[in-house]
């Protein structure tokens, strides 16, 4: 059977597109589940909005029955659709960045999300990266991995990442939001970002994503 593989870790440490080249060469499926908090997050900025502009979380809770998220495979690339409809690049707006770790706090939200991500891997094969896969998603994954790196380092990697899908930021900006997020998202009541007991925890701060990714590959294949 093939394995199922649980990553965690703080913003920005690398965490999906490591997990994708893992995918790739194990022959496994990857799923980014911070994308599926970022759909719902997109869909309530859409759609459940208070007077004000604040999202109407009884609003948003009582829609979750008409999300339906999907990844669509587009030239090898998996992007994610959200009834039917590509939002791929708007999930990685400063507003859905600003807004989803307090969507992702709410017990509606993951309560919504947490079935469909246990019975993707219950055939095994899988790869999962979020905040909470080793510790409440997947307790009994094959392997549990736990990223980390510097603040600093994590900013410049999330401001490239920014640049190249063309969305403008400032360094500032992207750094107060990488905080704020990994504060909201530790601190939280339900499925807190924390690493597992028995998660290899990796710093990458002065590792390249290849140094990264053969580090995880040796663990595996031990
Ligand atoms: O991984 P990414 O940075 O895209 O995740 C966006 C947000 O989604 C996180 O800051 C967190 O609030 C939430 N998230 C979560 N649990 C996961 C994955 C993401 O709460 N498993």
């Amino acid at each position: 059977k093939k394995p199922v593989i649980a990553i965690d870790g703080y913003s920005s440490t690398g965490k999906s597109s490591i997990s994708k080249v893992i995918a790739d060469k194990l022959g496994i499926v990857h799923l980014d589940t911070g994308a599926l908090y970022r759909g719902i997050t997109w869909f309530a900025l859409q759609n459940c909005l208070n007077d004000n502009g604040s999202i109407n979380l009884e609003g948003l809770f009582s829609s979750l029955g008409q999300i339906q998220l999907e990844f669509k495979n587009n030239d090898g690339e998996l992007v994610l659709h959200l009834n039917h409809t590509d939002i791929s690049k708007e999930i990685r707006s400063n507003e859905v960045s600003s807004n989803v770790s307090l969507i992702a706090k709410q017990k509606e939200v993951r309560d919504f999300l947490l079935h469909s991500q246990r019975s993707l891997a219950e055939k095994g094969g899988i790869i999962m990266d979020g905040r909470d896969i080793g510790t409440v998603v997947l307790p009994n994954a094959d392997f549990k991995f736990f990223l980390t790196a510097s603040i600093d380092e994590r900013t410049k990697r999330r401001y490239n990442e920014l640049l190249s899908l063309g969305i403008e930021a400032e360094e500032e900006q992207v750094k107060e939001n990488l905080i704020i997020r990994d504060k909201i998202d530790s601190e939280r009541e339900i499925a807190p970002l924390k690493q597992a007991d028995d998660a290899i925890v990796i710093d990458n701060t002065n590792l390249t994503k290849k140094e990264t990714i053969e580090s995880i590959l040796s663990h595996i294949k031990n």
